[in-house]
């Protein structure tokens, strides 16, 4: 690896050492491209690290069986322009993918729901075989370098980048294309440096306002506390102007601010994209998504028959979590009448209590912002880059991957295949052009 060189040309530059520059750089590498890497960080690929809770999912399989597989992957992904996506993971998709990491020294394993890792379920072992990769390669990685511009130009060379180093040294490289892969604006470093979208812009970008997605809800409940930490299976609803816009099953985890859990991750681009709208969304939970509401009456009924002798706190024991009930209780007001036997138990309250298993209405006031997601939906707009090479449709010779662009993925491998996806296509492209 190359630190702190004062001036350097490469064919191609990559902007951004994270899972698309990365899979760009020995794309391009084996393409013979003379390729080189500028990152801000002190090594590459540091967000890999954060990623599936440490093992990193690196794709996700399920949709490769799907009898109509390009619309099972149309639903995974979201952009402005919504078939943008699916011209690049199209070209190089899960079974590509897997080969790659294989032809890397990097087998995967899947796990439920089609969920790929690592075999060794290290996201660790992303970074090592990347490096690895790029050292065989001899890819030049330029670390703590933090490009602050670049400009274009008609002539040779066609870009020139400025960095800023750690001693806020400045250098200069050029080069005759250049792959901006600098990611989205979540982790927790959001907020603290200018995203690079802003590099974008500077070559005369649009950027399609970001939100953040796949993230935890902020709910509104006097009571938050005592429902924080349950868990619990179930469907959630989100419900926009009195429709239900998306509904997931799983297992729900309220928190001291609201509600995380893989089905509220995967609703939580649709709810935060209609709160940045200013649009009022509610969260409506079923707790006994097993069980239809008359099945879940008549199974009430009988219990509070049988056992008709004791509390109702006595009478739920084992059924639903313990902190649960105190909640139910207090939100039917049984916690005035602790001793109240089932037997005695009044028709209005029992409703409310099927009421609040079945649909539980929260409102959503925010979501857990940006440093507590896992994608930046929305990014530079992707009507400005030509749709299946990555090529900017303004400046010749630019080039976008990964999640700098208008395009998120679903919860569950989606992002890093678009990462996968759109580095490969990105320098497949330049291969191209070059020849
Ligand atoms: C906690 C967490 C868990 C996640 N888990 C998963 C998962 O399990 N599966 C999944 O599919 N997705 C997951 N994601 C999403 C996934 O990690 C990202 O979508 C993916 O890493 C995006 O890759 P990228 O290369 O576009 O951007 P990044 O990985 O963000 O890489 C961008 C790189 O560019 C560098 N950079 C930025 N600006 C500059 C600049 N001006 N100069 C030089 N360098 C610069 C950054 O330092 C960074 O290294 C997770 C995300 C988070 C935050």
């Amino acid at each position: 690896m190359y630190e702190n060189q004062t001036s350097m040309h490469h064919k191609l530059f990559i902007i951004g050492a994270g899972a698309a520059g990365l899979m760009a750089a020995v794309t391009a590498s084996d393409m013979g491209i003379d390729t080189a890497i500028l990152e801000s960080n002190d090594r590459i690929g540091k967000k890999i690290l954060m990623t599936g809770d440490g093992r990193c999912n690196i794709t996700n399989e399920s949709t490769v069986t799907d009898t109509d597989e390009a619309a099972a992957l149309s639903r995974k992904y979201h952009s402005n322009q919504p078939e943008f996506p699916l011209a690049v993971v199209q070209q190089y998709g899960v079974g590509q993918t897997i080969d790659f990491f294989s032809f890397l020294g990097l087998p995967l394993t899947r796990l439920k729901g089609g969920l790929m890792y690592p075999m060794s379920l290290q996201a660790a072992a992303v970074l090592d075989i990347f490096q690895l990769a790029l050292e065989d390669r001899n890819v030049p990685v330029y670390l703590k370098n933090k490009v602050v511009d670049v400009t274009a130009s008609a002539d040779h060379p066609r870009f020139t980048i400025k960095c800023l180093t750690e001693t806020e040294e400045e250098v200069v490289y050029t080069s005759d294309y250049l792959l901006l892969s600098t990611g989205g604006n979540t982790g927790p470093n959001a907020g603290k440096e200018p995203p690079g979208y802003t590099l974008a812009e500077r070559l005369g970008h649009t950027l399609i306002e970001p939100f953040p997605a796949i993230v935890q809800l902020k709910l509104q409940y006097p009571n938050m506390r005592a429902l924080s930490s349950i868990k619990s299976q179930g469907q959630a609803h989100i419900i926009v102007k009195g429709k239900v816009i998306g509904s997931e099953q799983g297992e729900l985890a309220f928190t001291d601010y609201g509600i995380t859990g893989p089905p509220i991750l995967q609703l939580s681009r649709k709810a935060a994209y209609h709160l940045a709208r200013g649009e009022q969304v509610k969260l409506s939970v079923d707790l006994t998504p097993g069980r239809t509401e008359e099945e879940l009456i008549d199974f009430l009924e009988k219990l509070w028959e049988t056992f008709g002798h004791r509390t109702v706190a006595d009478s739920l024991v084992g059924i639903f979590n313990k902190k649960l009930v105190t909640v139910l209780l207090k939100e039917t007001g049984l916690d005035q009448q602790p001793q109240l036997l089932c037997q005695n138990l009044p028709p209005k309250t029992k409703e409310n209590f099927y009421r609040l298993l079945k649909r539980w209405e929260f409102k959503v006031t925010d979501t857990n912002g940006f440093t507590n997601a896992q994608v930046t939906a929305g990014g530079i707009d992707t009507s400005e880059l030509t749709r299946g090479t990555l090529e900017s449709k303004l400046v010749p010779g630019l080039y976008l991957a990964g999640e700098v662009m208008d395009v998120d993925g679903d919860f569950g491998g989606y992002n890093l295949q678009w990462a996968w996806s759109s580095g490969y296509v990105a320098a497949m492209a330049i291969a191209k052009s070059i020849q």
